[in-house]
């Protein structure tokens, strides 16, 4: 019987394939005490065990792609040093012979003692790793009892599947991804989530938040996907496939269509021309900025460099990286956000020994960057010397006063003179700017301003601090609301204040890439869109159908309307005819 369950679509595109569902919990095991005899065998058994794993793992690693990123590697080679470390390796083999107890019972006794010291850890990056722990754990348990592994039989096994898991990590997305995975489902995560972000990055459909999905879903059932409604439809009947298939195959022609509009410029019918420019998450992201038309990097999120790896990017790589993306642009600006970590973007190199209670509101974005100034000047630098070869724009995350502002701007300074004295070229006159994504920085543009060559509404964070939701938290999800008055006038105050400032402000949240949106932004005076490159085509089809001179008396009235039901009266005339 066919189940139609329904979830959050964070990254559109039909997919069909078979389930392959991920329970990272650690499997039951058998428990029993040997023979003396057999004590010597079971070691090497174990033995065995961890030797097919770091097989199997070096045998991921040396499959993927030329183009995957350093981190995602990088987060092979941890789980490979897990599988050497003797907490893993010796330890369980001393139980085995002290207590005379069977490898699967060792290994879980082991897990458990160190799962219990990751848990009791300060550091939530730390804490975080217990993960690890367990994916390295369930991997030999599985080879010990003959489970099949994700990657059994080669790195095809998971060409075409859907995986379904509980959560996925930013990493997980791309290495699924690169595996073949056709689609992914995940229990938890938001529409921001930096897992989202990266699936539609990726092109990858994906649904999130579909509470329990492991449940309805066994593996290797068939699964269609839509990750624009959110649907997903496990068992289909013939009929219900072949619909799915007609679908996939309308939305590829559609988007051949719309990438047609590559060539032609974002004006509304009465010539008011929009630049639309591109997110960059990940290095191959590049390839698709010209395919999409972007007329420029509104926002690279360099984060994802320092992601997964226990030693950050140096300055050489980085800049090899920042140089290429410039080169690409050919003379198109380049906006390189200094990096996010923290949240959900943990960093190992930034181990704090605290807790944090609420990452959201801990150190993250520019607080982080200020605390950690050795990590930050090799980017500076890295920056600076990339701007040397093309119009480089420096963004700051997550501003709230002008002080973090200025020390950003002394350790830029201090970039500049060591470049300086070296003899190595850059731009002098590099533009910095802020990422408005807190309240905080939207009420107080005018200071901010004095200090900033341009500003840019990360409208992700700015709803996530608004409305007091948190972007990965699946149960509040349903208030994450874009058209949320409050976030309409703080948008438009933003606008307003920059430009009483003459200050150019952007917008690069996931709002600007949704064109139920687009020309509410238009009309509240927005000229600079940034968005994932493949909701590019759509946006720009939306603003050649319009009249800004119509769009933009409603949108200051969808800012100022009483209460949300004004606001979709307002919006439904303001998108009549789309
Ligand atoms: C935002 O918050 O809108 C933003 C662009 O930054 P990120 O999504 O990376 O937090
Ligand atoms: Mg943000």
């Amino acid at each position: 019987m066919s189940v139609l369950l329904t979830g959050i679509g964070v990254a559109r595109g039909i997919a069909i394939g078979k389930a392959h569902v991920l329970f990272h919990d650690v499997p039951e095991v058998t428990e029993y005490t040997l023979r003396e005899d057999l004590v010597e065998p079971e070691v090497l058994r174990f033995s065995i065990a961890l030797e097919k794993a770091r097989v199997h793992l070096r045998s991921i690693r040396d499959h993927l792609p030329i183009t995957t990123p350093a981190d995602v590697t990088a987060f092979i080679d941890i789980h490979l040093l897990m599988l050497e470390d003797s907490s893993l390796s010796k330890k369980p083999v001393e139980l085995i012979r002290a207590q005379r107890c069977n490898a699967e019972w060792a290994l879980k006794q082991q897990r458990n003692s160190l799962v219990k010291i990751f848990e009791s850890m300060d550091d939530p990056y730390l804490r975080t790793r217990k993960d690890d722990v367990d994916q390295v754990v369930n991997l030999v348990q599985r080879l010990l009892t003959g489970q099949s592994t994700p990657w059994e039989g080669g790195p095809d096994r998971l060409r075409g599947c859907i995986v379904v898991a509980e959560e996925l990590s930013p990493a997980d997305a791309v290495l699924f991804y690169h595996e073949g995975v056709v689609a992914v489902v995940s229990e938890r995560g938001g529409p921001t989530s930096h897992t989202a972000i990266l699936a539609r990055s990726l092109d990858l459909p994906a649904v999130v938040g579909l509470r329990r999905a492991r449940q309805f879903i066994r593996e290797g059932e068939t699964v269609v996907l839509d990750g624009r409604r959110g649907v997903v439809l496990v068992a289909p009947d013939q009929r219900s496939e072949r619909h799915y298939q007609q679908r996939a195959e309308e939305e590829r022609s559609r988007a051949a269509d719309l990438f047609r509009l590559r060539d032609f410029p974002a004006r509304t019918q009465d010539g008011r021309r929009i630049r639309l420019m591109a997110n960059v998450e990940l290095p191959e992201d590049i390839d698709e900025l010209d395919e999409a038309g972007a007329e420029g990097v509104g926002l690279y999120r360099t984060e994802f460099l320092y992601m997964n790896r226990v030693e950050p990017p140096d300055e050489e790589e980085q800049y090899a990286i920042y140089r290429g993306l410039v080169h690409v642009m050919e003379g198109n600006p380049v906006t390189i956000r200094i990096f996010d970590l923290g949240a959900d973007k943990p960093f190992a190199g930034t181990a704090l020994g605290q807790i944090t209670p609420n990452p959201a509101l801990g150190l993250r974005g520019v607080r982080l960057c200020l605390r950690f100034p050795n990590l930050l000047l090799p980017q500076l630098r890295a920056i600076l010397r990339a701007s040397a070869f093309g119009p480089v724009r420096l963004a700051i995350p997550m501003v709230t006063r002008s002080s973090e502002v200025i020390q950003v701007i002394r350790l830029i300074e201090q970039g500049r003179h060591e470049l300086r004295q070296k003899g190595i070229a850059f731009d002098e006159d590099l533009p910095i700017g802020g990422i408005v994504e807190v309240p905080a920085a939207a009420l107080t543009v005018s200071s901010l301003a004095r200090h900033l060559d341009f500003l840019s509404l990360g409208t992700n964070d700015l709803i996530q601090y608004t409305l007091a939701i948190d972007r990965i938290d699946d149960q509040v999800n349903y208030l994450y609301d874009p058209l949320h008055p409050a976030v309409l006038r703080l948008i438009y105050i933003t606008l307003r204040s920059g430009a009483r400032a003459r200050i150019p402000v952007s917008m690069c949240g996931e709002m600007a890439g949704d064109s139920r949106y687009t020309r509410l932004l238009v009309g509240l005076g927005l000229q600079e869109l940034s968005m994932h490159p493949s909701s590019l085509p759509e946006v720009k089809q939306v603003i050649n159908g319009s009249e800004y001179g119509r769009i933009m008396k409603l949108a200051r009235r969808v800012v100022y309307a009483r209460d949300s039901e004004e606001v979709v009266t307002l919006m439904e005339q303001i998108n009549a005819g789309l």
